[in-house]
């Protein structure tokens, strides 16, 4: 066979990296190359945090070192068994092409993954060393995001660490009985193993760089992970379960999720059709509920249905004031700022503006639709000096009254 162009190569692993949604850049120390220092910055003009309508950021290059594997993950594309064509990027030809896209402009910074080679250690090092070339030799200043393989020696991760922006490990599946039947390889507690090792070694060189000026930084922007839904039987119930103890034992920056897609030559043991993407937006969703408005994992989880997942047609948040009407209305003159944070419709932004402009006067239904987007499904759990809901609160139809409608799209819609 012939050798392959760096083109092809890239055509193979950049599609072969797709299926990984943990790579917004967000977070990082700022580093800019003004001064004619370097090359590459992490902010101002130039870093423009551009996200896909689904989610999925776009602004960087985002490749495989290779997808050979020599683990066999049934939901993934590169697995052992799988049947596609493999390419393989030496860490020189990876600074290259980072390089060359970033002096045109196209991206702001690298997510490096991979399979594994040899081993998870010698592959580890090949990404570390990409890193390295490009921080050491370019001086490189752009944002680097490596995944890291929890099996390697832990040496060579924290390595990563220090060249890095951001490390990320992904959990994959979030029960045990998920991972060891979906990827045999994998081992839920070296994975978590390594994600405690990393929390704390960026605890440590934290605090090391608030008593020493020199001191190094280790993954600036900090560590992630990701979920894999719908590829094993697990609820939206566990998931929000799982990401929320990864949250507090590891301090993780995101945990993001990934609706599983079929893959061609898909294992039999994985399910044919793919969840719909609605459910990963829930799940960010309930995320953000827990991140920004004080919803507790429990309070997430009664937001529920009797199977166990978030309703597809209402937000987790509407869904949970629909089951528990008995604590609204609020009243926006005198409810707490928790009270009013778990109004549906009531961002953080509008709680804020209320909270602010109440202290000068008493607000009225005009005063809070003006604040927020739409008043129809918001005024059924507010009271104003001029509003009450009566019995608009309790009406069994609510729901319907309040689901978005659905809308028929378009055959040849672009
Ligand atoms: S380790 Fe598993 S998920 Fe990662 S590339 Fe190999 S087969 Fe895919």
């Amino acid at each position: 066979m012939p050798a392959q162009t760096v083109l092809q190569k890239l055509e193979i692993l950049a599609d072969a990296a797709k299926y990984d949604a943990s790579c917004a850049s967000s977070g990082t120390a700022k580093r800019n190359s003004l001064g004619g220092k370097g090359i590459g910055s992490t902010e101002g003009m130039g870093i423009c945090h551009a996200y896909a309508p689904d989610g999925r950021c776009i602004s960087l290059l985002k490749i495989l070192l290779t997808n050979h594997c020599v683990f066999d993950c049934h939901y993934c594309v590169n697995r052992k068994s799988s049947n596609v064509v493999r390419a393989r990027f030496t860490p020189q030809e990876v600074v290259d092409l980072t390089l060359a896209f970033y002096r045109r402009n196209y991206i702001e910074g690298l997510f490096l993954s991979s399979g594994i080679v040899k081993n998870s250690s010698y592959t580890m090092e090949q990404l570390v060393e990409v890193a390295r070339i490009l921080r050491d030799e370019h001086d490189f200043r752009g944002y680097i995001h490596l995944k890291t393989i929890p099996e390697a020696d832990p040496e060579i991760v924290h390595q990563a660490g220090l060249y890095a922006d951001r490390i990320s490990i992904n959990v994959e599946l979030p029960t045990d009985s998920g991972l060891t039947r979906l990827a045999p390889d994998k081992n839920g507690r070296q994975i978590e193993g390594a994600m405690g090792k990393v929390r704390n070694d960026i605890v440590e060189l934290k605090d090391a760089c608030k008593r020493f000026r020199h001191a190094p930084r280790f993954a600036p922007a900090g560590q992630s992970t990701q979920m894999i839904v719908g590829a094993d039987a697990a609820t939206d119930a566990d998931i929000v379960g799982k990401a929320s103890s990864l949250y507090t034992a590891f301090n993780l920056r995101r945990v993001y999720y990934s609706a599983f897609s079929p893959i061609p030559d898909a294992s039999a043991v994985l399910p044919l059709k793919r969840p719909p993407l609605i459910r990963e937006h829930r799940l960010y969703q309930s995320d953000w509920l827990m991140r920004f408005y004080g919803y507790k994992p429990t309070d997430v989880m009664e937001a529920t249905e009797a199977d166990g997942n978030l309703p597809l047609d209402i937000d987790p948040k509407l869904a949970w004031a629909l089951k528990f009407r008995d604590q609204f209305p609020v009243d926006v003159n005198r409810g707490t700022k928790e009270q009013l944070l778990r109004v549906p419709g009531l961002g953080v932004k509008a709680v804020g503006n209320i909270l602010t402009s109440r202290r000068h006067r008493a607000l009225r239904l005009d005063d809070i639709a003006r604040l927020t987007v739409s008043i129809v499904k918001i005024r059924p759990f507010i009271c104003t000096v001029d509003w009450r809901p009566v019995t608009l609160t309790d009406r069994a139809d609510l729901r319907s009254l309040l689901a978005p409608k659905a809308e028929q799209l378009e055959l040849f819609g672009v």
